[in-house]
């Protein structure tokens, strides 16, 4: 896209645009077995997109079959790291060189400002990509120390059928994370978009096709959570679910693994993360990162810094700095280059987030920014940046995951105080810590029960460190080299010499 571009060229190429909306199964564009298809609605108007393939258990039992005899016959598994390496950098290239219409379709396809998509969520996604396939071929197994005459090998396996099922809310990138290490390892995918945004899964599982993965290799099966996310999740061929969602759904793939064949579950979940501001912080920087934390993507980020810990003493000072910041996120048309906030993912999602901002009100917090919904003429779903504060720790609005732009602003008076409030959620994705004072830096940082734990910054992130949660935000990690340990088996073999 030129750097000129207005949302008038924006919209004209978005018009252009017409992505595939097949099952991709075996290597080929398949429709549903029963034929039925989805309307997939753009959030930023509610346009309708596409009628995508609505697929169902026998869809999900063929594209399971298919990855079975990929990885049971097909040359991936038994192709060098080097070969495997070569198709994922080629992957990752055709992903690049198709940078701008993946863009345009995640924004379409989930409300997020077309900008973002383009300088965050498809980069990252290509970065991802190379990272693996570079990973692949420099990883070495283990000989065992025994100091017997027989000698034991410890091998990394690929583990077979991965079941990938993401959300809505990054669908490119959080796909990224769960199918180029599953790839990269030699495993073969099938890959279960949500519903709300299917749109540039299937436009990439074409290019996969390009760049010349193995038909079966990689699979997509858009669909409904209880019909086809469940058949994956039941289904006795798939070897573990790699899933990122929410905490009841997370539950039930745990249930689906117990009732079938104990596949492995891996979850990545939701988030309540808290930034905890104290006097002697940059304040002018941390109320910056603090309203970015919450506003970036709508807020329909898992690791949203939604919850503000605040010291009593600059309580009132930092938070109309926080508001000052958060107006400056505008919100607007997704294909707006100025546009920070753009439309939340559903209408049925709006409500829901709605819904908090009600039960803020009825908890007795104080409404500082916000709190309506916005654009409404548009035709979409748009919400304004809303502020909270003198919300209770107990409130709904302190314990639970909102997942759009509201902030929940708590005090504290003591550095205990402080780690409990943070600590005092059934989640433990992210945090963030605000002080120039080191040894307050160090000791918060390692009270915190979170995954991800920032020190004056706020959502740093790169492919090589580990991302996941504590508690019920989730287990096992993805990126960096730790995540290929979810996604093979070690097998130790004894050989006499
Ligand atoms: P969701 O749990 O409703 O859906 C996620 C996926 O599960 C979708 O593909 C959906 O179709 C499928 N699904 C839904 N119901 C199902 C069922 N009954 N059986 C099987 N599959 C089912 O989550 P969402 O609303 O799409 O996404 C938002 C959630 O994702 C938030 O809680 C957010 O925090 C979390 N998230 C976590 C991370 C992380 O890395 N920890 C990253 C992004 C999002």
């Amino acid at each position: 896209m030129p750097s000129s571009a207005t949302r008038d060229s924006f919209a004209d190429q978005a018009r252009k645009i017409s992505p595939p909306s097949d099952a991709f199964i075996g290597g080929r564009f398949v429709p549903a077995v029963s034929g039925q298809r989805f309307s997939c609605l753009s959030p930023r108007d509610g346009a309708l997109l596409a009628e995508v393939a609505e697929c169902g258990p026998e869809d999900v039992d063929r594209a399971v079959r298919a990855a079975r005899e990929a990885f049971e016959a097909g040359p991936w598994p038994r192709l060098s790291p080097q070969g495997r390496r070569k198709v994922l950098l080629r992957f990752a290239r055709l992903i690049d060189e198709n940078s701008h219409e993946l863009a345009l379709l995640e924004s379409l396809d989930m409300g997020k400002p077309v900008m973002d998509a383009l300088h965050v969520d498809v980069p990252l996604t290509v970065r991802c990509f190379e990272f693996y396939a570079e990973a692949v071929d420099k990883l070495y197994d283990e000989v065992a120390p025994t100091g017997h005459d027989v000698v034991a090998t410890i091998t990394r396996e690929p583990l077979g059928v991965v079941g990938a099922v993401v959300p809505w809310n990054f669908p490119l990138m959080l796909a990224a994370w769960k199918i180029a290490p599953a790839l990269a390892a030699g495993n073969c995918v099938v890959l279960k978009p949500a519903e709300q945004s299917p749109l540039t899964a299937l436009r990439i599982a074409e290019l996969a096709d390009e760049a010349g993965f193995p038909p079966g290799v990689l699979n997509v099966v858009p669909g409904f959570g209880p019909t086809a996310g469940a058949a994956l999740g039941r289904h006795p061929e798939v070897d573990l679910i790699a899933f990122t969602g929410s905490g009841p759904v997370g539950r039930l793939f745990l249930r689906y693994a117990a009732e079938s064949n104990l596949k492995q579950v891996a979850l990545e979940l939701g988030g309540k993360s808290p930034q905890l501001v104290f006097p002697d912080a940059d304040l002018d920087q941390a109320a910056q990162a603090v309203a970015g934390g919450v506003m970036f993507n709508q807020g329909e980020v898992c690791a949203a810094g939604s919850r503000l810990l605040v010291h009593e003493s600059i309580r009132e000072e930092f938070v109309a700095k926080v508001v000052d910041a958060a107006k400056a996120w505008t919100v607007g048309d997704p294909l707006d280059p100025a546009t920070r906030v753009g439309a939340l993912v559903e209408e049925k999602h709006l409500q829901r987030v709605l819904g908090h901002v009600e039960a803020a009100h009825a908890d007795g917090a104080r409404l500082l920014l916000g709190g309506n919904r916005a654009r409404v003429s548009s035709g979409g779903w748009y919400l304004e940046p809303t502020v909270f504060d003198e919300v209770r720790p107990d409130a709904r609005l302190a314990q639970e995951e909102v997942f759009g732009p509201v902030l929940a602003v708590l005090g504290f008076r003591t550095t205990e105080e402080a780690v409990a409030l943070a600590n005092g959620t059934r989640f433990g994705l992210a945090a963030a810590v605000w002080t120039q004072h080191l040894t307050t830096a160090h000791q918060v940082s390692r009270a915190l029960k979170a995954g991800s734990v920032w020190v004056n910054n706020f959502n740093d992130s790169d492919i090589t460190t580990p991302f996941g949660g504590y508690k019920e935000s989730g287990n096992g990690r993805d990126r960096s080299l730790h995540a290929l340990d979810k996604y093979t088996q070690l097998k130790t073999t004894w050989i006499q010499l």
